[in-house]
């Protein structure tokens, strides 16, 4: 063995698939984009095919003391979903590939795949196909989603211009306010496991971790608007580790508006119930699921009036210059502290 041994954490998650995407160069014409974005986009002529995978683990992912497996079928299609969705396009197929160990029964993969099921017929996307194998411990889900897109319609990470009109839709943070819910409640039930958790308070919050939306919706609200989105990304590791893609990606700086962010009463509630700043949870929570994206200033009038689409901010020419304004007038710089799993 080498001497050589160099923790993956000095990395990070993001460092080490820039690490390997620095050693593969794209050699078919068909391969649009590789990695780098939330789906990869390949010409197949006509409309382009989008190509997205995300595998989760058990005890990295998801915690089935508290996550019943419906829910984690449902979400894990929902997060690929989402991945096509942030393209500007429409996911139509899933292949589901999964781990078992022998803790788990027939019917725990009934339960999963209800819920996969229930996913499938929501957004309706078939399932096409997968693998199955046995795990020494514990379970991983791995799903990957086609779908498609106009060639013109597709919105990159990389298209944000300076003066574009940063917008997100539905309110951040509550997957995580959610997820301090659940893993309080855990804490209570393996303390006393009498106690039975009173969760109708936080029912927002924890729905939101449990099941959360991939916003198809938004793709189809903003193509009926004649909006095509300069840059997309969808908030599944935080609204600041967004921002930092969309504005590294893009080579534009980003200035956002504390009191612009959204959050929902019972996130804000939530968060201060757990001693966390609300916006801090909005802009390094993970799991939102909602869509981050750009537009040229000339459109924003076509959305304005949309209900779930709200205007944060703005991109200008000094990249690297990311920073948020806060509520009393002060300018502090964004850190891109999502949600990475190897620190
Ligand atoms: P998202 O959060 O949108 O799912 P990721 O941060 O997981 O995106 O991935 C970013 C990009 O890196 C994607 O294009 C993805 O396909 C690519 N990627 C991630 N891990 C690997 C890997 N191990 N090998 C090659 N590409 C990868
Ligand atoms: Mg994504």
């Amino acid at each position: 063995m080498s001497e050589n041994r160099s923790e993956i954490k000095q990395l990070g998650e993001f460092g080490l698939i820039d690490r390997i995407r620095q050693n593969f160069s794209l050699a078919n014409s068909s391969s649009l984009t590789g990695i780098g974005d939330d789906a990869a986009v390949i010409d197949i002529g006509g409309e382009c095919l989008l190509v997205t995978t995300d595998m989760l683990l058990e005890g990295i992912h998801f915690d089935l003391a508290f996550t019943p497996l419906h829910h984690l079928g449902y979400k894990a299609v929902a997060a690929n979903v989402s991945d096509i969705a942030a393209m500007n396009g429409k996911a139509e197929q899933i292949t589901v590939s999964i781990a078992l160990s022998n803790r788990f029964s027939i019917e725990a993969v009934d339960a999963l795949y209800a819920g996969i099921k229930a996913a499938c017929d929501n957004y309706k996307v078939d399932l096409i196909g997968g693998d199955t194998t046995a795990s020494a411990s514990g379970l991983v889900i791995s799903i990957t989603a086609l779908g498609r897109a106009k060639k013109e319609a597709i919105a990159y990470r990389t298209g944000a211009q300076p003066n574009d009109i940063i917008c997100v839709t539905g309110d951040l943070g509550a997957a995580l306010a959610g997820l301090q819910v659940l893993e309080r409640e855990k804490e209570v039930f393996l303390a006393n496991p009498l106690m039975q958790p009173d969760l109708e308070k936080y029912e927002y919050v924890v729905g939101r971790q449990l099941k959360p939306e991939a916003r198809t919706d938004i793709v189809f609200d903003l193509a009926d608007a004649g909006v095509k989105p300069t840059a997309m990304i969808d908030v599944s590791d935080g609204l600041a580790s967004e921002l930092f893609h969309i504005a590294t990606s893009s080579n534009v700086g980003i200035r956002i508006y504390e009191d612009k962010v959204p959050i929902d009463n019972s996130t804000y509630e939530t968060a201060v119930e757990f001693k966390l700043d609300p916006i801090t949870c909005a802009l390094n929570g993970g799991e939102d699921y909602e869509l981050l994206f750009t537009i040229t200033k000339s459109d924003q009038e076509k959305i304005k009036n949309h209900p779930d689409i709200h205007f944060i901010g703005y991109a200008h020419e000094r990249k690297s210059e990311n920073v948020l304004i806060t509520k009393q007038g002060t300018i502090v710089p964004l850190t891109a502290q999502g949600w990475d799993h190897f620190k």
